[in-house]
């Protein structure tokens, strides 16, 4: 297959050439539909992941415009009690670490509903969230949190700068993944820090996505997928230096980097750095040969998670699933697993009752649907909450129902 408008590297420029993994077409994962556009017809885009030769960013182009997909935001952050404990947790850490006070100023990128915030906030820390979906912003500023309802890049940095306004903590959380121009994202968090101040940003850790198969935490919102080298190799290109690192069992795997200015010379790069390029490099993220056996695993996944869906409904099982989030559309979308399998699924999210799976059209309804249809199996999409959501329904066993988590590979908890 040939193609003119081969995509370039987003970080580097150089042509990308080599498939990660191609997931076929999927419409958006956050579109969730109202019965009254189920006749309709659906946006589907490409799920094509590339990797750059030279800098191994491993990536999706920018198929849908981030105004099209984060400006009526259907992902509400509060919704999840264990990241709320993340982030009370994240709070009082850094509030600790680098001594965060009434008189610092925390900046949050993509702050959603002010989730994270508002703990800042509590300890009458100075805070400003900078969020482009309105519907989640008005949410905040409700909560006390004051938003900006804009896109971080240069522009906005300077603006804020111009006005005597620059960051002792700025951070962001599963937002690098979504920025399309990561230069001028990470570009605009050097403008933002102050001389002193430190940068955290988590993400997905790559080497887990790879090595736990987590290939349906790939979708159209996601650009990026980092590699800690990778990261590194970005921030450094800006003028930023990662000097510590931890990794967090959040998102089935993520990391939090911990950036300075370059020029900071008061906060030394610690031994989890070193460590952690060293892993990365004995374990061939350097290397392309590594990347390119990721798509196997991927097929094979497929091809179990369907045949024990099969003989589950050979034998008159019936399966629903639990929650309706990004990644649960990318999976069932990738396997064609419809209504055919699936007779529903619930949420917490008010937004998301009475609505449909973009693509495959299973219906949303309240969690309150699985004590009245008393399911044999529930498939559970956001398996990186699976322990909460197995111990919220562990009611399913008095009729001998089972818990089924489809990733890394289909496994029945009994
Ligand atoms: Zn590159």
């Amino acid at each position: 297959m040939t193609r003119t408008n081969q995509p370039s590297c987003r970080f580097c420029g150089t042509r990308l050439q080599h498939t990660f993994v191609d997931l076929g077409m999927s419409p958006l994962c956050e579109s969730f539909l109202p019965a009254e556009h189920l006749n309709q017809m659906e946006p589907f885009y490409p799920l094509h992941v590339h990797v750059c030769e030279k800098c191994f960013l491993v990536q999706l182009e920018a198929y849908v415009t981030p105004e099209h997909i984060f400006t009526d935001y259907a992902y509400f952050s509060s919704y999840s009690d264990s990241w709320l404990a993340h982030a009370k947790k994240y709070t009082d850490q850094m509030v600790n670490r680098f001594s965060i006070g009434e008189k610092s100023f925390v900046v949050e990128l993509a702050s959603n509903d002010g989730y994270l915030l508002q703990y800042f906030a509590e300890e009458h820390v100075p805070v400003l969230g900078i969020e482009p979906a309105a519907n989640v912003a008005a949410v905040a500023t409700k909560k006390g949190v004051p938003t900006l309802v804009r896109f971080f890049g240069r522009e906005t940095a300077r603006e804020l700068l111009a006005s005597g306004k620059q960051a002792d903590l700025l951070l962001g959380n599963n937002v690098l993944a979504q920025v399309p121009d990561i230069n001028d994202f990470v570009a605009g968090m050097k403008i933002l820090l102050k001389p002193g101040g430190v940068i955290t940003m988590e993400f997905p850790h790559l080497q887990r996505l790879m090595e736990e198969n987590q290939f349906d935490t790939i979708y159209h919102e996601h650009f990026s997928y980092f590699s800690f080298l990778t990261a590194e190799k970005i921030f450094a290109a800006h003028g930023l230096t990662l000097f510590d690192v931890e990794e967090l069992t959040t998102h089935g795997g993520s990391l939090r980097i911990f950036a300075r200015h370059a020029e900071d010379s008061s906060k030394p790069v610690g031994p989890c750095v070193t460590g952690l390029r060293q892993r990365e490099e004995s374990a061939g993220y350097t290397r392309l040969e590594t990347y390119s056996r990721f798509a196997d695993q991927v097929k094979e996944t497929k091809r179990k998670l369907l045949e024990f869906l099969i003989h589950a409904k050979r034998g008159g099982k019936k399966i629903a699933g639990y929650g309706a989030p990004g990644k649960g559309n990318t999976l069932l979308n990738y396997c064609a697993i419809r209504t055919d399998f699936l007779d529903y699924t619930v949420d917490r999210n008010p937004y998301k009752h009475g609505r449909f799976l973009p693509g495959t059209h299973v219906p949303i309804f309240p969690p309150d649907r699985i004590r009245e249809t008393k399911p044999d199996f529930l498939l559970i999409l956001p398996w990186n909450l699976k322990d909460e959501i197995m111990k919220q329904n562990s009611f399913i066993r008095e009729w001998g129902g089972k818990f089924v988590v489809p990733i890394p590979e289909v496994h029945v908890h009994e």
